[in-house]
């Protein structure tokens, strides 16, 4: 596919409150590549620095450093076109439905404003109601008349969640930024939303970058998986490989210590033991003080994303061939 989105070296510190010169490294260098109708998962335990990413790629808060670039053309700078055009065309949804839509505003007046400010000020009467209809069926909110004059609070959680789609639709997005969009959702309409999304994909080519704690989740649904840890992405591949054949111990604890697909809670806290310190992370792989088969070369020296196999990343030391690189074995038995 065509790259759509791209990211290189994106990084984010966050200064620390009442401690001069301490930042919080919550986004180190990261690179993303969105393709033409893709979905890509963005996966994580709480604190990696996902929802960080999403909010950076909505250029919703200044980055520490990285470029953003939409169809090769870079969009970081506020005054030129090329921001413009990215703002638009990049939207984002948000994990709380609740929360994104004003409760003052009717569906109605939700979605005009957003059409008349990606699709011409002076949309009006018949052409703006038509712009409407287009919007709600295309979330399938239908007829039209059940919801159009509703109030958010007299919608349901998923309702609220497609209204909040259709004003991102408003836009004619290229990408959706879609941070956690189902895990504040009652689990049985879950995976209408996720249906509805990929639905999307399909029929309007959009690609969409699909942040969860659920790594089963984005086998289900995405193309593509990027893993994080600790601010950095430590593997990535087609989702498939990656969920069936983890290659970073990380990625493989992940999946092996939630073994029980349905036991959510568990995979929403992650991994066995703690994720460290963004304040003063661990020198060499972020990783290492969690990881039965960390050397001094991981400790020390940070691994850069390697590639293992088509189109397979991974960012392990394991996977080079440095004399002293640690020698794996299996993460639980280790
Ligand atoms: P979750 O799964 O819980 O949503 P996440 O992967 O989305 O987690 P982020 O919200 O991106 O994680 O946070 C990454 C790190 O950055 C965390 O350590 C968090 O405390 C820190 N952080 C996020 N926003 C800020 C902020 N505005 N100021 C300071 N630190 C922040
Ligand atoms: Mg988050």
């Amino acid at each position: 596919g065509t790259p759509v989105l791209q990211v290189t070296g994106l990084t984010k510190h966050f200064p620390v409150r009442g401690r001069r010169g301490a930042v919080v490294h919550a986004v180190d260098g990261v690179d993303l590549t969105l393709h033409r109708g893709e979905v890509l998962a963005l996966v994580g335990e709480s604190g990696s620095g996902k929802s960080t990413i999403a909010r950076l790629l909505a250029q919703l808060m200044p980055r520490t450093a990285g470029t953003l670039e939409l169809h090769g053309t870079d969009a970081t700078v506020r005054r030129r076109r090329g921001f413009r055009a990215y703002v638009r065309r990049v939207q984002m949804i948000f994990q709380d439905p609740f929360g994104s839509l004003n409760p003052v505003h009717t569906v109605r007046y939700t979605l005009s404003r957003s059409v008349r400010i990606h699709q011409g000020r002076g949309l009006r009467g018949a052409e703006l109601d038509a712009a409407l209809r287009t919007l709600l069926d295309r979330v399938r909110l239908s007829p039209t008349e059940r919801y159009i004059d509703k109030f958010p609070h007299e919608l349901s959680g998923g309702q609220r969640q497609r209204v909040a789609i259709a004003r991102a639709l408003a836009a004619d997005p290229e990408v959706l930024l879609a941070d956690e969009p189902i895990s504040m959702l009652d689990v049985s309409i879950r995976l209408g939303i996720l249906n509805l999304l990929q639905d999307l994909r399909d029929r309007l080519d959009i690609a969409i970058l699909y942040i969860t704690h659920d790594i089963a989740s984005a086998r289900y649904f995405a193309d593509r998986t990027a893993v994080m840890y600790a601010g950095r992405v430590v593997e990535t591949g087609d989702s498939e490989s990656v969920t069936q054949d983890p290659k970073h111990p990380y990625t493989q604890l992940l999946i092996r210590s939630a073994p029980d697909p349905d036991d959510l809670e568990a995979r929403a806290r992650g991994a066995r033991g703690e994720a460290p310190s963004l304040v003063d992370p661990p020198a060499g792989c972020r990783f290492n003080p969690r990881c039965p088969f960390a050397t001094d070369l991981c400790r020390t020296e940070t691994p850069e994303l390697i590639d293992v196999a088509d189109g397979r990343g991974v960012a392990c030391w394991g996977y080079s061939d440095r004399a002293d690189r640690p020698r794996l074995g299996d993460v639980l038995d280790a």
